[in-house]
């Protein structure tokens, strides 16, 4: 059976460029990049390189990128170290964050006075509310999510950043939903903290990177050796920074034939799956969401609680926003911030530009057979 990857936001193939400079590394560059001989030099080399053709997408100083093994790590990473180092008494968020981040702020809820923005229905935040937490005294951290993983919603993320400068707040931004699909000038932003994480455009898994403006200077989380610049101790995983910084600079160089290309496929599954089904409606913004991600609600009837498995079983991968505990299902956090009638059925359908118009009609083909019997 042909199966049909429509959980992109999840995780992301990688493509044969990136297979092919990191077996290339894996099998000719394996030295220590710590030792100081040749291979050691050769290893130090690639990481180098990958970080300067990093930094230059981003427009930002080579000194502020840390290589770290996930955005998981980034986010508390920075977190940790905001409050641990900068002061930071109050975190300013929002309930539609990602577990990383929700998770690392409430390991530090006797620490700081936590805040949580309201969210609408598309899980917008409202600027007004922001401004207004921001008129306290308290060093604060504002950390809200570039582009929202499971609805794909984003934020003004250039009047937010202008907004944290002004009132004296630090911002970090959740990114991982947006690097390598949206333009992002680090040197025009005054942002403080994003985090990214390769598997999401392509690249491989188990890396990732943070960026920490210059100014706020953080202690490591990981001990035991000066790698980074000290600030996160391990050897490096060359292969995978390689591969990072290989599956970034293609995303750069399709980023607006990408785009316009999964808009189209998107579009096109959206038109069709309309028909079968007229009461289905968008969780999200689709006019200012990002253009990957594409969250429906399903009415309730015969076939919507068993949409998950028979999509599976049909060879349509993709997510369920909803998580099932003692055979109860229950929608997610963030379907509970915006509201979502839990009778619906929600599924998150995230494409690539590996997809194709054939994949849609067949994935449509599908479902009107599974829904029809
Ligand atoms: N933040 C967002 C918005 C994500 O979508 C994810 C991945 O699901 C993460 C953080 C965690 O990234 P990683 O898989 O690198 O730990």
């Amino acid at each position: 059976m042909q199966r049909i990857y429509f959980d992109n936001a999840a995780t992301t193939p990688l493509i044969p460029e990136v297979v092919e400079v990191m077996t290339q590394t894996l099998s000719e560059n394996f030295g220590n990049p710590s030792s100081i001989h040749f291979y050691g030099r050769n290893a130090k080399a690639a990481v180098e390189e990958a970080r300067r053709n990093i930094a230059k997408m981003f427009n930002c100083s080579i000194g502020d990128i840390f290589f770290t093994s996930s955005a998981t790590e980034s986010n508390n990473l920075i977190i940790h170290g905001a409050i641990k180092d900068l002061g930071v008494k109050r975190i300013i968020t929002s309930p539609t964050e990602h577990p990383c981040v929700l998770k690392a702020i409430e390991q530090c809820d006797a620490e700081v006075e936590v805040v949580f923005l309201k969210v609408d229905q598309q899980g917008k935040i409202k600027l007004e509310e922001l401004a207004a937490q921001l008129e306290s005294e308290t060093k604060t951290l504002v950390s809200l999510m570039y582009v929202n993983n499971e609805l794909g919603t984003t934020i003004p993320i250039s009047e937010i950043s202008n907004l944290c400068q002004e009132k004296g707040a630090l911002f970090h931004s959740d990114t991982v939903q947006a690097i390598g699909k949206l333009p992002l000038d680090l040197d025009a932003l005054p942002i403080n903290f994003i985090s990214a994480s390769a598997h999401k455009f392509h690249g491989p898994k188990g890396i990732g990177f943070v960026f920490i403006n210059g100014n706020n200077q953080i202690t490591p989380a990981m001990l035991g050796g000066a790698q980074e610049r000290n600030m996160r101790a391990g050897t490096e995983n060359i292969a995978g920074i390689v591969g990072m910084a290989k599956a970034l600079e293609l995303a750069f160089a399709e980023l607006e034939t990408r785009k316009k290309y999964i808009l189209e496929i998107r579009e096109h599954f959206l038109k069709e799956i309309k028909k079968l089904i007229p009461d289905l409606r968008v969780n999200g913004d689709l006019e200012t969401g990002i253009h990957h991600i594409l969250n429906l609600s399903f009415p309730e009837s015969n076939f919507s609680d068993l949409m998950m498995f028979n999509l599976d079983i049909n060879g349509v991968c993709a997510s369920a926003g909803s998580a099932c505990s003692s055979g109860i299902s229950k929608d997610s956090s963030v379907l509970e911030a915006i509201g979502h009638d839990p009778k619906r059925k929600a599924i998150r359908f995230s494409f690539s530009h590996l997809n194709t118009k054939q994949e849609v009609d067949l994935a449509i083909e599908r479902i009107a057979s599974f829904i029809n019997k």
